[in-house]
């Protein structure tokens, strides 16, 4: 299973913000940290914040903060909220499979998803910056 490009880059925001220790980098330097256009990063800050996972303040002194709520997050629900609630094939789309009605093959994909899904589900942010992957992390960032 393929997750989408902004998935990861929402996952990969608060890990970085995880390791952030009191420091509030800027949208623009977590994408520079990252490697990926700012406008992508925006995006995904934008939803995050919206979901009350970071705090995002502007001006001078301003930055991201990840809060307690992001710090705690799922990864398999952040997985789950954006990649939304789309099969893993497209069994409906401009042309609709022959076999839609009736077909063993979507249920034991959507079982599949769900698996993977649920494996997920106990791990959390802080979880994923544990060592080697914070120190990594912290490394990156300092070099942007
Ligand atoms: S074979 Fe089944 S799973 Fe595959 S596209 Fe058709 S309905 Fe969907």
């Amino acid at each position: 299973m393929r997750l989408l490009r902004s998935t990861d880059l929402a996952l990969r925001v608060l890990m970085r913000l995880a390791v952030a220790d009191g420091a509030t980098p800027t949208t623009r330097e977590v994408a520079d940290g990252m490697e990926v256009p700012y406008t992508h990063a925006a995006k995904v800050v934008a939803e995050l914040q919206h979901l009350g996972l970071l705090d995002a303040r502007r001006g001078r002194g301003g930055g991201l903060t990840l809060t307690e709520k992001g710090r705690t997050a799922s990864v398999g629900a952040v997985v789950r909220t954006f990649e939304g609630e789309g099969d893993v094939v497209d069994c409906e789309g401009s042309t609709p499979c022959p076999l839609n009605s009736g077909c063993r093959l979507r249920g034991a994909l959507r079982r599949a998803q769900e698996a993977f899904y649920a494996s997920l589900d106990p791990l959390t942010v802080t979880d994923m910056v544990a060592s080697p992957t914070g120190p990594l992390l912290l490394d990156i960032s300092r070099a942007h």
